[in-house]
């Protein structure tokens, strides 16, 4: 048995859980239960505050957990980071009000900087040289300036919508997080085969993201343009079709860039293309 930490509500919990839920593992949703238990592998699901996570695996408490690379920085927690994952996207950046000029970072010296992240601010100024007091509040913290509490705030970024409703301006990006799987060290030999089994399937999702199955028919003297065009496409699978100097292609394709990749396709001579979702690819 494996157990997993993640959030119990907040912006992590549902891709958290999703992630499960792609690799195949069924977890009732507990969301008031404070322990799970997959139905289909031998894993538990501990759900915590975030900021808990990296410390209750380091602990030992939970073997992996699932939790933002800011909150596993801030805590210190000596896990190991074993996957990023792609969701919970947002930066810790350095914002102060919109209405001062700003002169780049010697502007913060001797200033006030509220914050939820004291330890991740402070190896910033430290490595700047900047001398700034740091107050350390739990929540709340863009309101700080406006409350007299501090110049500055250092706080999550992912829209800057909340900066600009306070009448904050963001000066400095410091640091780029995501979600990440976290590890402790030193799991049994038992443990240790159902996080690399568990891993498997999280590689195999993660790669069939952002990603498209297509099925084409094209004149069979077009299909070297057709590598040309995706060069990404190793080995395409190429079937003669029953009408003669046709063929089928078959690949996968970035979503990203589908419809420029169909433009280019119909340009070439493709017809009848048929895109399709792509649910798992194991490479
Ligand atoms: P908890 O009750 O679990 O302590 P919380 O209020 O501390 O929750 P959330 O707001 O749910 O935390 O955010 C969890 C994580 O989601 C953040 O630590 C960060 O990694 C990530 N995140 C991504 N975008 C944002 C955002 N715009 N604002 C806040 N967090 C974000
Ligand atoms: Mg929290």
């Amino acid at each position: 048995m494996i157990r997993l930490a993640i959030q119990s509500k907040g912006r992590l919990n549902e891709d958290s859980l999703r992630l499960l839920q792609d690799t195949g593992i069924l977890v009732d949703d507990a969301k008031r239960k404070f322990l799970g238990k997959a139905a289909n592998f031998p894993l538990e699901v501990l759900y915590l505050r975030d900021d808990d996570i990296p410390g209750v695996v380091a602990d030992g408490a939970a073997d992996i957990g699932i939790v933002g690379l800011n909150e596993t920085a801030e805590t210190g927690a000596p896990v190991r980071i074993l996957r990023r994952l792609g969701f919970g996207r947002c930066r810790l950046s350095l914002a102060i009000p919109k209405s001062v000029v700003y002169p780049g970072r010697s502007w913060f010296e001797g200033r006030s900087i509220a914050t939820s992240y004291p330890r991740i601010l402070k190896k910033f100024l430290d490595e700047n040289g900047i001398q700034a007091v740091i107050r350390e509040i739990r929540g709340s913290v863009e309101i700080a300036p406006a409350a007299g509490i501090a110049d500055a705030i250092f706080d999550i970024v992912s829209s800057g919508g909340t900066l600009v409703s306070n009448g904050l301006r963001e000066v400095e990006s410091v640091f780029v997080s995501e979600a990440v799987l976290i590890g402790r060290e030193n799991l049994s030999p038992e443990k240790q085969a159902l996080l690399s089994s568990l891993l498997f399937r999280v590689d195999a999702v993660q790669e069939s993201r952002g990603k498209k199955y297509i099925l084409m028919n094209l004149p069979t003297p077009q299909i070297s343009k057709v590598l040309e065009l995706l060069p990404a496409m190793r080995s395409p699978t190429i079937m003669p079709l029953a009408a003669e100097g046709w063929s089928s292609v078959h690949t996968v394709v970035e979503e990203a860039t589908l419809w420029d990749t169909v433009e280019k396709l119909k340009e070439i001579g493709a017809e009848g293309l048929l895109i399709l979702n792509l649910d798992i690819v194991v490479a």
